[in-house]
């Protein structure tokens, strides 16, 4: 069975673009491959963060897994910190990845301007740890948004990295598998509400630029109200001048049952924007509210929450542990017998 691991950072509310970018594929996941879903809590750090608010949005991000489908009978769900194994592997990672490879990751270039001089050590290593995350189960596929697409790039080459390095005959220890990126066609990269160039983030200062999985529908009916639009004629997936057109469109094939291009110009191709608005808002109302149904009754339940992440905890261990010993086997260091 093919292996496949994911996962979201604990920095705020879960939004449409985690969603339909990442989420929606991993329920699919579960049924034919061998699952875990982690919550990434030390990537969460590598921006500046609150501690006061970290463990209540990594327990909202467990509860959002399951409420969004993600079964504990057939996933692993953890939290990223309650397996040392990722930091542990990081660091033996750390030191045989060039700084150079890192100086060319996109995201942190992103990242790192917002933060000026005090841009921490932790952001330039983020994808060294992703790589960790990856590679300590093995991990055959892993389902994310297009915006992550580089850093699966990376593993790949860390992976190839520790095989070339490490390549001793006949050696015990174990050989890296290469992870392949799954990235959706539709919905890998939801755009922001208030500028279809940027997209839709959790960081983003502008609560208005997002739609959140929990927000109410009378937010929900605000924000797309209040979105960003344009002064064409008509509704088209296919003129790149309008990228607000094309991803407000491309989130109501997505809410509307995975529709083609085709099939959704055909129904509001003719439509004003006045018009196609409302249509829109009371979609991703009647996509989400059965998700939000099912957060509110989790969140009720901390006790079930924390119950899931200590079993999916113990499990990931298990199998951390089994690929950690390889790794350092592999290059040389001495095991305690
Ligand atoms: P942050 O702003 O803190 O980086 P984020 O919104 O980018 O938050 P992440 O936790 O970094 O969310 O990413 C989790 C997953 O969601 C990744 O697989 C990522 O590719 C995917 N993802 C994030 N934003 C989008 C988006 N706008 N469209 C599609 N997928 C997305
Ligand atoms: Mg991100």
């Amino acid at each position: 069975k093919l292996r496949v691991l994911s996962g979201v950072q604990p920095t705020g509310s879960l939004h449409l673009g985690n969603y339909l970018g990442a989420i929606a594929q991993w329920t699919a996941a579960q049924d034919t491959y061998d699952s875990r879903f982690c919550i990434v809590d030390l990537h969460a750090i590598t921006v500046p963060h609150d501690a006061k608010t970290l463990s209540a949005d990594t327990i909202d991000a467990a509860a959002t897994y399951l409420a969004c489908g993600i079964d504990p009978a057939k996933a692993s769900i953890f939290v990223q910190s309650h397996v040392r194994a990722h930091t542990e592997l990081t660091w033996l990672l750390n030191c045989i990845t060039p700084v150079g490879w890192l100086e060319r990751m996109i995201q942190y270039k992103e990242k790192a301007v917002k933060q000026g001089d005090s841009v921490g050590v932790g952001l330039f290593g983020y994808p060294v740890l992703m790589a960790a995350d990856i590679l300590l189960y093995q991990a055959d596929l892993v389902p994310v948004g297009e915006d992550q697409r580089q850093h699966l790039e990376l593993a790949r080459d860390i992976a190839r990295r520790f095989n070339d390095l490490y390549r001793v005959k006949r050696s015990k220890g174990l050989v890296m598998r290469e992870p392949k990126a799954l990235i959706l066609d539709a919905g890998a990269r939801v755009m922001a509400l208030d500028d279809g160039t940027s997209k839709m983030s959790k960081s983003a200062p502008n609560d208005g630029s997002r739609i959140n999985l929990v927000d109410s529908a009378d937010v929900i009916a605000r924000k797309v109200k209040r979105c960003k639009t344009d002064m064409g004629v008509g509704l088209t997936f296919s003129d790149p001048s309008r990228p607000e057109c094309r991803n407000l469109l491309t989130i109501y094939a997505a809410v509307t049952g995975g529709r083609s291009a085709e099939e959704v110009e055909a129904e509001v191709g003719g439509f004003r924007w006045g018009e196609f608005k409302p249509r829109l808002a009371e979609a991703l109302i009647a996509h989400l509210s059965p998700i939000q149904a099912r957060h509110a009754e989790l969140s009720a339940e901390p006790g079930y929450l924390y119950d899931i992440l200590r079993r999916g905890a113990e499990e990931a261990n298990e199998a951390a542990e089994v690929t950690l010993e390889g790794v350092k086997r592999r290059m040389g260091f001495v095991l305690p017998k």
